[in-house]
């Protein structure tokens, strides 16, 4: 309705303008925010200096698990380098996550062959008994399939599902498959079994596992869930096709650590014209355990803080304030990205619009927007600036990134500049998300991408939201 209403009166204006003079050719971003765009550019692919960034995190922190110790340590370096960058109002914003630690993990096929597996836990499993638990394996194919066995039927028994992700340029595959993961334990805990396994969310045919985070319904008793890595998973296939019954033992003693604290590392460069109004760019701070989290979110953090670094070299500030957020605990399902919209909720009216960098390092290859109906020619001539980059628009509407979703809840607009996944989940929330596989001539395309779009959006002569909650 509200639509409807809005071409209606354009209508009307188009008429009373008379035709030919309306505004056609009149540019939507002033000249000279575009040159300066061109520029920005320009320096981010000469050398950006994200790269820098990233190695800094992974070897100055590590891996930074959500509530731990190196998580408090990435907050104190964030702070550290928006320091350094001379940018204001910096926050470091606390909130309370539920902690977890990984433990042993050992699998391996007892019967009707022996064969050692690569397992890892995945987030917020319950231990095993010290000694393990070994029981038959019940194989399904899918969660719809798990969900839909007999209750009852897997009493005693390890359940195994067998899902494939398969692999696509834009990380399509990841949301087919990872419903397994999120609600595997329950579903399977439902159904009476000890213990879950599933084929790892990854496209990788090596011998590292995904892990990643779980959930149960309130009243469910957890059971011990874990990750085969997929040759592994190959693997059990080949001898549960031998037509015997087969039996796996496993040990995970990993555990839970309670409420600990974590928090949101902010800070800003404040806007020349429009100080009231925020454009946001964020990234997650926090990572899984195993690798070194430079793919996630580690090149996201180099995006951000790259971002900023070139904004505040140019000859004046943004138009409107443009604030760079680092999420904690993303990976433990989105705390940090919660505590944001409802720490900042009386502001996000006056948000301009939220993107994240947050699925690996680069090249952005697409870019799309979730604006009101009358900031779209804006983004129409965005994506203009953008295509020398080799940035085509993306399908569909975007959502911003995974940190950006509970703004747009509350109708912010949202952008998506899409990074090339086609490898991403080779490593995503493996041991194997280290700093080699971070290119920094693509992470410095990347920059150059979002940090002109950044900059556009807090110049734009428009807002770009709030956006209708209906439409999302
Ligand atoms: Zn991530």
């Amino acid at each position: 309705m509200k639509r409807f209403g809005f071409l209606l009166a354009t209508g009307v204006a188009l008429l009373a303008l008379g035709g030919p003079a309306f505004a056609a050719d009149a540019p939507v971003l002033p000249p000279a925010a575009v040159k300066t765009a061109t520029d920005i550019q320009g320096k981010a692919l000469a050398g950006s200096g994200a790269f820098g960034f990233v190695e800094s995190l992974t070897v100055r922190v590590g891996p930074r698990l959500a509530g731990s110790p190196a998580a408090k340590l990435s907050h104190q370096w964030a702070e550290a380098r928006f320091k350094e960058l001379g940018l204001t109002n910096i926050k470091v914003e606390p909130f309370t996550v539920d902690g977890w630690e990984r433990g042993l993990e050992m699998a391996s096929i007892t019967k009707p062959v022996a064969h050692h597996l690569h397992v890892n836990a995945l987030g917020h499993s319950v231990t095993t008994p010290p000694e393990g638990i070994e029981a038959p394996i019940v194989r399904f194919d899918t969660l719809e399939d798990l969900e839909a066995a007999p209750e009852g039927s897997l009493k005693g028994k390890i359940a195994f599902v067998d899902k494939k992700m398969s692999r696509l340029q834009d990380g399509g595959g990841y949301g087919e498959a990872v419903g397994v993961r999120g609600k595997g334990p329950e579903a399977a805990a439902r159904k009476g079994a000890v213990a879950l396994l599933i084929r790892s969310i990854g496209t990788d045919s090596h011998r590292f596992p995904h892990t990643g985070i779980t959930r149960y319904a309130e009243g469910v008793t957890a059971i011990p869930a874990g990750a085969l890595s997929n040759p592994d998973a190959d693997q059990l296939n080949r001898v549960l096709a031998l037509g015997q019954p087969v039996s796996i033992k496993l040990v995970l003693s990993s555990q839970a650590m309670g409420t600990l604290n974590d928090a949101n590392v902010l800070a800003e460069i404040k806007g020349r014209e429009l100080p009231d109004e925020i454009v946001v760019i964020g990234a997650h701070l926090d990572s899984w355990d195993l690798g070194t989290g430079a793919l996630d979110d580690g090149a996201g953090v180099g995006i951000v803080l790259a971002t900023a670094k070139i904004l505040k070299s140019l000859p004046q500030a943004p138009r409107r304030t443009v604030r760079f957020v680092l999420f904690g605990a993303e990976e433990v399902g989105l705390v940090g990205a919660e505590a944001y919209a409802k720490q900042h909720a009386a502001e996000l009216p006056k948000h301009q619009v939220g993107t994240e960098a947050d699925f690996g390092a680069g090249p952005v290859i697409t870019f799309n927007a979730n604006v009101r109906p009358e900031a779209k020619p804006v983004i129409t001539a965005i994506g203009k600036i953008l295509a020398p980059l080799g940035i085509v628009p993306g399908r569909g509407p975007s959502s911003g990134g995974p940190d950006i979703g509970p703004m747009t809840a509350e109708g912010v607009a949202s952008a998506g500049l899409g990074l090339d996944g086609t490898d991403y989940f080779d490593y995503h929330h493996t041991a194997d998300d280290t700093l080699d596989k971070v290119d920094p001539k693509k992470l410095d395309q990347a920059v150059a991408a979002y940090a002109s779009f950044v900059w556009l959006a807090a110049e734009s002569p428009v807002a770009f939201g709030p956006v209708d909650k209906k439409d999302h």
